[in-house]
C-alpha cells in the first residue's frame, strides 16, 4: 500500500453500461420487462432469423441526447451502427449491434467532488448505443441454461479517459453517474437486477511517468463496492509485480467477490476480434439541431445545478442540500413540502430540510418505501410545519403527529383535533399550572432559592408532565423564571 502513494499512480478508465428505461427494445418492439418468464420476451428480430430487418427505437436515440446533453458531449449529427461480431451462447444473432467508429456521443465529461471538496472533471471519451445479449445460467444442476429476453435491450455504453486516479474516485464517478441516469429517468440504476453495470481498466505507473503502463480490464463487477475493492486489489498486484522486475500482462481479469481476488479469464475466451463493420440492415442516424435543441429544453436539471439552487434560494447548509438532492424524488419531495409552507423563512427552509432528511429518510430507508410514494403527503407535512411555525403544536408533540400520519394517513390538522394536542400557550392557564407544581415541589423550590439553579430544569419538566408535553416550553420557561424571580427573598 504505501510503495502505491509514494512511487506509483494508478491510471483507471471505466466503461459503464446502462440499461435504457425503453418500454420496446432497441430494434424490434419487444417488451424490455425485467423477471419475465424466460425467452418469453423475443421475436424473429432479437432472435436474428434470416430474413428480418431491425428498425431503430426513437426513445433510444432520445435517451442518448439526453445523457450526451448532460455531460457536454459533442452530439454527431451522423453516427452509424457497427456489427460486433462473437460466438456465445446468449447471442443467437452471432453479432452486437453497437456503434464503434463513428459513435452519438463524444468529448464529454463529468464532474466529480473528492473527499476534500474539490471539483474534478472526469472526460467522457465517447457514449454510444447497442443492444444487450442474453443471459447465461450456470449455476443450475442442469447445464448450461440460456435466456434471451435481454437480446435487443437497449444500453448506453458510457466510457471515460483514463483520468481516474485511485479507487475512491472511482467510486465517486460510478456514484455520480448513477444519479444522474437516475435524474435523467433513463436508466433505474438498479446493480442487482444489471441495469448498471461497470467494467474497469486499470494500470499503474510510476509518478511522473506521463506515458500510460500496460492496463489490464476487470469484469464482473456488480457493485460499487466491488469496483473499488477490485481496483485496491489489482493495482497492488501490479505495483508487486513491477517491484519484483515483471511485466504487467495486458488481459481480462473476472472478480471473485467471494475470494476477493481478480482472476485471469481463459485466454480462449478473451482472444477476441470482433470483425466490427458498419450493419448494412441500418442506415445511419442522423440527428439535426432542432432535435438537440429540443431535447436541450426538456432536460431536467441535474443533480448538482439543484443541489447548489437549495443552497442560493433556501439557504439551507451544502450537507442538507447534498443529502436532499441525492435523489430526484427525494428532492421533489422536499421542494412540493416548502411549496405548501404558508411562511416561507429560512428557519422554516430548515425545518422542512430537517424533516425530510431526518424522519422521512428514516421510514424510506428502514421500510424499503418509494420517496413518489411516501404514506405521508408532502403537502400534510408542510401543513404539520406550518402548526410548528405558528405555535400550535411543539417540535415535541410534532413528533407524535408524524408517527400518527404514518400509520393514519390523516391530516396533520385531524389528528391534533382528534388527539388533543394543541399547544397551550395562554400564560393564564400555563401560570396555574406553574403555581400547582410550585406548591408540590416546596422543598425543590426552597434549593432554588438558596442558590441551586440546576432544579429549575427539574421544575420546567414538571411542569411540562403537568401538561401532557403540551404547554409551549419557550413560555413555561419564561413564566417559571418570572415566578421564582418573584420569590425571592
Ligand atoms: P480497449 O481497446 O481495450 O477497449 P480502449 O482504448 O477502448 O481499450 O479503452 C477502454 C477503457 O480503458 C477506457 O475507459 C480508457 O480510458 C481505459 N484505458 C485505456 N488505456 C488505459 C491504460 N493504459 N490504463 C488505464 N486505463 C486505460
Ligand atoms: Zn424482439
Ligand atoms: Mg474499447
Amino acid at each position: 500500500m504505501a510503495l502505491w502513494n509514494e512511487r506509483y499512480e494508478p491510471v483507471i478508465g471505466l466503461e459503464v453500461h446502462a440499461q435504457l428505461l425503453t418500454e420496446s427494445k432497441a430494434f424490434c418492439s419487444c417488451s424490455t420487462h425485467f423477471g419475465a418468464d424466460p425467452n418469453s420476451n423475443v421475436c424473429p428480430v432479437c432472435l436474428g432469423m434470416p430474413g428480418v430487418l431491425p428498425v431503430l427505437n426513437h426513445q433510444v436515440v432520445e435517451f442518448l441526447i439526453r445523457v450526451g446533453l448532460a455531460t457536454h458531449c459533442s452530439i454527431a449529427p451522423r453516427s452509424i451502427f457497427a456489427r460486433k461480431n462473437y460466438f456465445y451462447p446468449d447471442l443467437p444473432k452471432g453479432y452486437q449491434i453497437s456503434q464503434y467508429e463513428e459513435p452519438i456521443c463524444t468529448n464529454g465529461f463529468v464532474t466529480i467532488e473528492t473527499d476534500d471538496g474539490k471539483r474534478k472533471d472526469i472526460g467522457l471519451t465517447r457514449i454510444h448505443m447497442e443492444e444487450d445479449a442474453g443471459k447465461s445460467i450456470h449455476d443450475q444442476d442442469a447445464d448450461t441454461l440460456v435466456d434471451v429476453n435481454r437480446c435487443g435491450v437497449p444500453l448506453a455504453e458510457i466510457v471515460t479517459e483514463p483520468d481516474i486516479r485511485s479507487p475512491r474516485e472511482a467510486y465517486l464517478y460510478l456514484t455520480k453517474i448513477r444519479q444522474l441516469v437516475r435524474y435523467l429517468e433513463i436508466c433505474d440504476g438498479n446493480m442487482e437486477e444489471g441495469s448498471l453495470r461497470c467494467d474497469a481498466n486499470v494500470s499503474v505507473r510510476r509518478v511522473g511517468e506521463t506515458v500510460l503502463g500496460t492496463k489490464t480490464e476487470i469484469k464482473n463487477l456488480n457493485s460499487f463496492r466491488f469496483v473499488e475493492k477490485a481496483l485496491e486489489f489489482e493495482i497492488n498486484r501490479q505495483i508487486d509485480l513491477l517491484e519484483s522486475g515483471g511485466k504487467v500482462v495486458q488481459e481480462t481479469l473476472l472478480w471473485d467477490a467471494g475470494q476477493g481476488v481478480a482472476v485471469p479469464m481463459r485466454s480462449k475466451e478473451e482472444a477476441h476480434d470482433y470483425r466490427y463493420f458498419p450493419d448494412p440492415d441500418l442506415v445511419p442516424v442522423l440527428v439535426n439541431a432542432d432535435w438537440i435543441q429540443q431535447a436541450a429544453k426538456a432536460l431536467p436539471e441535474g443533480p448538482t445545478g439543484r443541489r447548489d439552487r437549495f443552497v442560493d434560494e433556501y439557504m439551507i447548509p451544502k450537507y442538507d442540500a447534498d443529502i436532499l438532492t441525492s435523489e430526484k424524488s427525494l428532492a421533489d419531495y422536499f421542494e412540493a413540502v416548502v411549496t405548501s409552507l404558508r411562511s416561507k423563512t429560512v428557519e422554516n427552509f430548515k425545518l422542512v430540510s430537517n424533516w425530510t432528511m431526518g424522519d422521512v429518510l428514516r421510514v424510506v430507508n428502514t421500510d424499503k418505501v418509494d420517496v413518489a410514494k411516501f404514506p405521508v403527503k408532502p403537502e400534510d407535512l408542510g401543513e404539520m410545519i406550518n402548526l410548528i411555525a405558528d405555535g400550535t403544536i411543539s417540535g415535541k408533540i410534532a413528533k407524535d403527529v408524524f408517527e400518527e400520519m404514518l400509520t393514519s394517513g390523516q391530516s396533520p390538522k385531524a389528528i391534533v383535533k382528534r388527539k388533543g394536542l394543541v399547544q397551550v400557550s395562554d400564560a393564564g392557564a400555563i401560570e396555574q399550572m406553574i403555581d400547582d407544581v410550585l406548591m408540590k415541589n416546596k422543598g425543590q423550590v426552597e434549593s432554588y432559592l438558596g442558590g441551586k439553579v440546576q432544579v429549575f430544569g427539574f421544575l420546567v419538566g414538571e411542569t411540562m408532565k403537568a401538561t401532557k408535553g403540551k404547554a409551549n416550553p419557550k413560555i413555561v420557561n419564561e413564566l417559571l423564571k418570572k415566578k421564582l424571580e418573584s420569590m425571592k427573598p
